[in-house]
This record gives structure tokens, sequence and C-alpha cells, in this order.
């Protein structure tokens, strides 16, 4: 039975590791998308190429993949009729001189299927346009603090990030407030004591931390938030980053009943292509236009190609519907194959985004030993970050993936 000291990689992997360790500062940079935020040689550390709902590492071996490189690939890897859009484009153009005219067409296509937004902004990452509506909502109010909620994740930037680097901050963090999720009349006394010198909320659509319960925000929590924009004139800033697609087809903010000031899109929307965006409401139009903001590759026209092909599949195909239903068997099935193996497991949040936890397992260090089973049988199951579910799982895939979960639970002490 291998242990956590018998990494999954084989020799090609473990080569890699030796050099990427001399030329990766590691630590902080990068630290949830390596390998090592699930513990070195838990999950194979390089992946050499990626199809449908597989992913195959450096040794040639396969997975069945439910990272979907946290979060872009929900269509599945390297969709046929994507990768065809981002050639013809590249055909045509990759970054030239001025616009694309892919960059309209895909600003146009966001805008009219979210009801009430007027204009958009596209860019590379979620960080980027997630801090670009907390400008647009400052520009907008003339009010600096914008308030987020307990841990929750909002990209990269030193001032929103959630675990603020230990070294000197700059004073801009003092403007961040963070409140604990859920709790009503904290948001509406703190909205109402400092209406004049706060902008924006920043909200998730749901509290889905690493190693925790994901809870859905409480009725009256959201209508505290609806409160503080209807009457202090506070902006709401979605980000829809992680969950966009995933929750609901439109945004998912439709089925909280919220609307948001300003949403921002990332990590599904080019299916694996770099490409988010933000799109708001008309009232923030007149700020936005005085916000500087540009770089060098965010007019890459294949990425805008890409995006726009994964919402022609997205909406044709009723990927999410699939990837629901998919989700649902999932679930099911790892309910039933922990319960057969004796383990006590909480199974929660979406069940196109759920995150396994096992009871009385402080630190996830059984997780961990359960994730490395199930990545040497082949499947892998981030035992830190919530899996997702794609297009490409087919229902055969998701019972492969039960067979080995309840193969891995079989190898997984149990607590004490
Ligand atoms: N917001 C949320 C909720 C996220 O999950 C992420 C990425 N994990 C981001 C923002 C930042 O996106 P990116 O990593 O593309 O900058």
């Amino acid at each position: 039975m291998p242990t956590l000291d018998d990494p999954v990689d084989g020799p090609v992997g473990q080569a890699l590791w030796a050099r990427a360790d001399q030329v990766l500062p590691g630590g902080g940079i990068y630290y949830s998308r390596s390998a090592d935020f699930a513990g070195r040689g838990v999950l194979p550390g390089f992946i050499a190429s990626a199809q449908g709902c597989r992913v195959t590492d450096v040794d040639g071996r396969t997975y069945i993949d439910f990272l979907c490189a946290n979060g872009p690939n929900i269509l599945g890897y390297r969709h046929p009729e994507v990768e065809a859009a981002v050639r013809r484009q590249a055909e045509q153009q990759t970054s030239a001189s001025l616009f694309p005219p892919a960059l309209v067409e895909v600003i146009e296509r966001l805008v009219a299927r979210i009801p009430g937004m007027a204009f958009g902004v596209t860019s590379k990452n979620g960080s980027e346009v997630v801090s670009l509506g907390v400008r647009m909502a400052r520009q907008h109010t003339g009010r600096r603090t914008v308030i987020t909620f307990d841990r929750a994740y909002h990209g990269s930037d030193p001032e929103l990030a959630n675990r603020p680097p230990p070294g000197p901050l700059s004073d801009g963090v003092r403007d961040i407030v963070r409140l604990p999720w859920n709790d009503p009349q904290r948001l509406a006394d703190h909205c109402a004591a400092h209406a004049d010198t706060t902008a924006a909320i920043l909200l998730n659509p749901l509290d889905q931390n690493p190693g925790l319960q994901t809870v859905a925000p409480s009725p009256e929590f959201l209508g505290a938030i609806r409160a503080a924009q209807a009457r202090h004139d506070i902006q709401l800033v979605f980000d829809d980053v992680r969950h966009g697609f995933r929750l609901d087809p439109v945004g998912s903010f439709r089925p909280l009943g919220l609307e948001p000031d300003v949403a921002a899109f990332g990590k599904a929307l080019g299916n694996g292509y770099a490409i988010s965006a933000l799109v708001a409401r008309e009232h923030l139009r007149a700020a936005a236009r005085k916000i500087f903001y540009t770089s060098t590759f965010m007019f890459e026209a294949p990425a805008m190609a890409a995006a726009m092909a994964m919402l022609e599949i997205y909406e044709r195909d009723n990927v999410f519907a699939h990837i629901t239903a998919m989700g649902e068997r999932l679930r099911t099935g790892i309910l039933a194959a922990a319960a057969k193996a004796g383990h006590a497991i909480t199974y929660t949040g979406p069940v196109t985004m759920p995150t396994l936890l096992l009871a009385d397992d402080p630190g996830g260090a059984r997780l961990k030993i359960f994730a490395r089973a199930a990545s040497g049988r082949g499947a892998i199951l981030h035992p830190n970050l919530n899996w997702n579910l794609s297009g490409a799982h087919r229902p055969e895939d998701i019972d492969e993936t039960v067979a080995i979960a309840g193969a891995a639970f079989a190898e997984t002490p149990g607590p004490g």
C-alpha cells in the first residue's frame, strides 16, 4: 500500500521537481496551484497533456481529473470546437496593434447574457477584474472602504489577499474590512455606521474555503446586502471568478436574488484560454471611463474566440444540466463508498463544486492519505481544494472514480 513517503510522481516527475526546486521560489508563490498544496507527492507534480476529463503526467500516467485546472476546464480539456475557434482566430491574428473585432463581440455577448448589464472589460486573470470592479465602485462613490467576508478569497491583489503577506503592507489593506459571513446584523450595523466611507461589498456566492464546510448565504444575509445597496448606495461587486458557470448558467447571483452593480468572471470563461471579464451597470460607466486600465496581452484575440466558443457550446449542449447530473452521481457514489468502508465523511458544497472532508481529521492528515491512494489508482481528488465537474465527465468516468474512491477509502486509516 503506497504511503505519503512514496510520491505518486515517477522518475521523470521527480527529476522535474528537483529542477523546479532550484529555479522556482516555492513557498507562497504559486502555492495553491502547486501539488505541494496537497502535500508533495500526493498528486502528480507535472501534467504533460490533457484531453476530455483526463490528464497525463510526465511519467505517462493518466488520471481522471476533478480539479479541472482549478476551474477553467468546464467543457472538457481541448474541446475540439474551442480548439478550432482558437486556431481560426490565430490564423488571422494573435495580439496585433489595435483592438480586434472579437473584443467587441465577446463583450456584447457577455453583456447580453446578464439582464441589466451595460458594458464590460476583458482581461487575463480573475484577480485583475475583481480589483478593477473595486476601483470602479470607489471611483463612483468617492469612498474607499471595501467590505469582504471572513477568509473569502478574491485573488492575489495584496490589498485583497485573504492571507496578507507577512512583510510590510501598503496602507491599502486598512481599507478592507472583513466581516463575519452570514451575520446580517453586523453587516447592517456596519453599513449604517460607515455609509459615508464604504464603497463596496465584495462578495462570493458561497463561503467555500480549503478544509472547511461550504456555507451558503442565508436569506437574511442576502437581504442585508440588498439593503446596503438600496439604502447607502454601497456597490455590490460580485466575484463569480470561481463559481461562474458552475452554480447557474447566467451568474451565481441569479439564484441568490442579487443584482450586482458589477460582476467578475474568469476561470471557466475561456475553457482553458486566458480570459476574464467584468460586466457592469450603466451607472458605473462614467466612473469606469476615468480609470486608467490596460496591459499588453489583454487584446489577444484567440482567447476571445475561445470564450465565444465556450459560451456557445455551454448553452447549446446544456452543460450546466450535465455537470449537475454528473455531480449528483459522484456525490451518491462517494457517500456510498465511504459508508461501505466505514468512514464518516462530510460531502459539502454544490454538487458541481464539492468538497470532501473526513470526520475527526484535524488538519486533513487522513484526507491526504485518501488523495494519495486515489491518485495512485488514477483519479485526482484534491484534498484541499473543491473539486470541479466538467462537460467531459461521462457516467462511466464517474463510476470509475467511485470505484477508485472506494479502494482509496479502504486504504485510509480511521480516526484515532
Ligand atoms: N476570486 C475567486 C473567488 C477565486 O477563486 C480566484 C482564483 N482562485 C480569484 C478571484 C482570482 O483569479 P485568478 O487566480 O485568475 O487571478
